[in-house]
């Protein structure tokens, strides 16, 4: 599935592409994705020319006067850059066409999204509640220990909870925990202010090495090859129950928290 990391390397992967672009036309061939795909979107977006490519969790934001298109990638889309003609495949949903070139939607589970929000973005339903960006100043050591509080709740759970931090999936929360030797089960309401500090570093550690372990695969985003844009990282703890620990050797410990795999290790992690 497609986490922050990865919409931010389709983000700066179709930005040259996109940015000062006029949409000529869009194609849609399926509109049942998640939500489905307006039925007036072309008589809407055609004619705007895109003024900023913007990210807000796992949301990508084609800014044009007008208002600004919202995409989401779902559990398995990418967008590609390709020629407008070429043959579309299976999958392929949805094409924006910017004159000589074009991006192309392809989302096999159709849990994807492509919607139109008049004037600012912020504003829409499915964006309006998000938490603080990971990446962003606001997600500090105060704002953590402050939100921390007088909950009780596991903190690998509150770390994944979109109303308080955005974009922390499984993967990335069972990563920042290992870096910064927190157990997952940890109450958040019990967290130090200095263990808060450590955590948010951790979580913003952990999704700059991921993007820039997928920036080699930038060049992936032009010349489709069909492939899915995703990129293989080297995990310290996430899928590799019974596995050594990188840094002490004791194997890596899976529990069920929230639904979710948690990969710990129960020596580094207290
Ligand atoms: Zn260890």
């Amino acid at each position: 599935m497609p986490e922050l990391p990865e919409v931010e390397i389709t983000r700066r992967g179709i930005e040259p592409f996109v940015l000062g672009k006029t949409v000529t036309g869009v194609t849609v061939r399926n509109p049942n994705l998640r939500q489905r795909v307006p039925r007036n979107i072309a008589r809407v977006v055609v004619g705007q020319r895109v003024e900023r490519l913007r990210r807000r969790g796992k949301y990508l934001l084609f800014e044009c006067e007008a208002g600004s298109l919202i995409v989401h990638l779902g559990m398995s889309g990418s967008l590609r850059v390709i020629e407008p003609q070429s043959a579309p495949r299976k999958h392929d949903h949805v094409d924006l066409i910017f004159g000589s070139s074009a991006l192309r939607l392809r989302d096999p589970r159709r849990f994807g999204m492509v919607l139109w929000s008049r004037g600012d973005a912020s504003h829409h339903p499915l964006l309006a509640r998000l938490g603080v960006e990971p990446l962003g100043e606001e997600f500090s050591p105060d704002f953590l220990h402050r939100i921390t509080r007088g909950r009780n709740v596991g903190i690998k759970q509150l770390l994944m909870n979109a109303a308080v931090v955005v974009g922390v999936g499984n993967i990335y929360a069972n990563e920042s925990l290992f870096r910064a030797g927190i157990h997952p089960r940890v109450s958040a309401g019990r967290l130090s202010r200095a263990r808060c500090a450590r955590l948010v570093e951790a979580v913003k550690e952990t999704l700059v090495a991921a993007i820039a372990a997928g920036g080699s695969s930038l060049r992936d985003f032009v010349h489709s090859d069909g492939s899915s844009g995703y990129f293989q990282q080297h995990y310290y703890v996430y899928d590799r129950a019974a596995l050594p620990c990188r840094v002490c050797g004791t194997g890596i410990r899976v529990a069920r928290l929230g639904q979710r795999s948690s990969f710990y290790c129960s020596t580094c992690q207290t």
